[in-house]
């Protein structure tokens, strides 16, 4: 078998699309004013800054003004979440498969006296809505839910869930950087208060994000400073980044019906091949309310971390149940919390294709799967 160079885990990172890269250059060169002054340098910057919050907001159906850019996905959920306690209760409600920007800023709270509500989810990922109208409490400042799962590629009923909150009046944040560029995002046809998105999973350079803020929803300023992004979090603006994220998400909503079935086709693809493959594999997660680019698959008779290596010799990037979870072995709390067996979630493999992902990669990663299982599964003193 020729040896090939694969990339599988466009969760966890994507490539920098060319045309990116292009619209970001000259921000890295000759246009470097900044967007604070008002000589023509800083206001060429502010104008190239308003034209990517119009694209990004373009995208997700906003208005330009609701869109706040931060470092990176993780600071919007962080802001999110803080912004959102202001004096307002001490109950934060979410689910037990967020991602760990949100479970450990709560964790957090936690120790600060704040209570928080871990909504359990079934075998596919899902909340029960039931479960979070009982959550809500008197005193509950901010449901977080979100929209896609970064690990099983899970998509919550984000609209009927933000429902339940607000008929008790309550401010509904949800992290969607996964959903971005992959399935529809339309925050107000879901109707949340605030959501999070970050550039580096839709093709577009990394230490940018941008948190959603629905106009009227009055949540407290992340960083104090000067008067960028409308004063609520100061900083002088990351213009190559944010043109860059401007770019990406104008790309995402130009071909998202493509990129959606070149994804789902591939994504189909690989998890009937891999079956076919490998008798002892089973898929985690529903095949329904899933991101398209998304499989989650534990082989029987052999580890993870051991399966991530062979594969990385053979030119194969994928991720162990997470890229977090992927330098211990402490148990993905998603897996578990779907109630994969331990013993099975310690041989289980992220694949997750985007739009460079090619028939004959899959191909490759099918046969070196094969392979490798195989050669575990010899090994293995559990057969
Ligand atoms: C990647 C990711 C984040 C973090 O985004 P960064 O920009 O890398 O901080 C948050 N939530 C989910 C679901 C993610 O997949």
């Amino acid at each position: 078998m020729e040896k090939r160079n694969v990339y599988m885990d466009y969760s966890a990172t994507t490539p920098l699309k060319g045309e990116v890269l292009d619209a970001m250059m000259p921000y890295l060169k000759e246009n470097y004013g900044n967007p604070s002054s008002i000589y023509s340098k800083g206001i060429e910057s502010k104008e190239a800054i308003k034209q990517s919050r119009t694209k990004i907001s373009r995208l997700i159906g906003s208005k330009s003004d609701e869109i706040y850019f931060t470092s990176s996905g993780s600071e919007a959920d962080n802001w999110a979440i803080f912004g959102a306690l202001k004096g307002n209760g001490k109950h934060i409600v979410t689910s037990k498969i967020e991602h760990p920007a949100i479970l450990n800023t709560l964790s957090y709270l936690e120790t600060k006296g704040y209570d928080v509500t871990y909504l359990d989810v079934n075998e596919s990922g899902l909340v029960n809505p039931d479960d979070l109208e009982k959550a809500i409490r008197d005193d509950t400042a901010l449901v977080t839910i979100m929209m896609a799962n970064n690990e099983i590629g899970t998509i919550q009923p984000i609209q009927k869930l933000v429902k339940l909150a607000h008929d008790k009046n309550v401010l509904f944040h949800s992290d969607a950087v996964q959903a971005l560029g992959n399935i529809p995002v339309d925050v107000n046809k879901l109707g949340v208060d605030m959501m999070s998105f970050s550039a580096h999973k839709i093709y577009g350079p990394k230490g940018i994000g941008a948190l959603y803020i629905k106009e009227g929803i009055e949540i407290e300023n992340f960083v104090y400073g000067g008067g960028q992004e409308n004063g609520k979090r100061a900083g002088t603006e990351n213009v190559p980044a944010i043109i860059g994220f401007g770019k990406a998400a104008e790309l995402a909503m130009n071909c998202l019906k493509e990129h959606v079935c070149h994804c789902l086709d591939l994504r189909n693809y690989l998890a009937d091949e891999l079956y076919a493959a490998v008798f002892d594999s089973h898929v985690n997660g529903t095949m329904l309310d899933r991101l398209p680019g998304n499989l989650n698959v534990s082989f029987d008779y052999a580890e993870g971390e051991a399966i991530l290596l062979m594969l990385d010799y053979m030119g194969i990037s994928v991720s162990t149940g997470s890229a977090c979870g992927s330098s211990d072995s402490v148990p993905s709390h998603v897996l578990t919390a779907i109630g994969v067996p331990e013993s099975r979630i310690h041989g289980t493999i992220r694949f997750s294709i985007g739009c460079f992902t090619t028939k004959d990669d899959v191909d490759y990663v099918v046969k070196a799967v094969k392979e490798v299982t195989k050669k575990l599964k010899e090994l293995s003193p559990l057969k």
